[in-house]
């Protein structure tokens, strides 16, 4: 896990997958974004899959 860049319109996280690195995306408005498979396959609908719990955590941890 590790902060790729920090804008006033959100952040941007690497996370460590499986077996690849994915990037997240937390936006200021409370959305997000993974460009794993689980959240293409249900893109469109909110889904939060284990990569954007690992970056909220994360920045919750950060932010303390
Ligand atoms: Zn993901």
């Amino acid at each position: 896990m590790s902060l790729d860049a920090e804008t006033d319109k959100g952040v941007y996280l690497f996370v460590e997958g499986e077996h690849q690195r994915y990037s997240v995306r937390l936006m200021s408005g409370g959305t997000f974004n993974c460009t794993c498979t689980l959240a293409s396959l249900k893109a469109g609908k909110p889904v939060i899959c284990s990569h954007v719990v690992a970056a909220i955590l994360f920045e919750t941890a950060r932010e303390k």
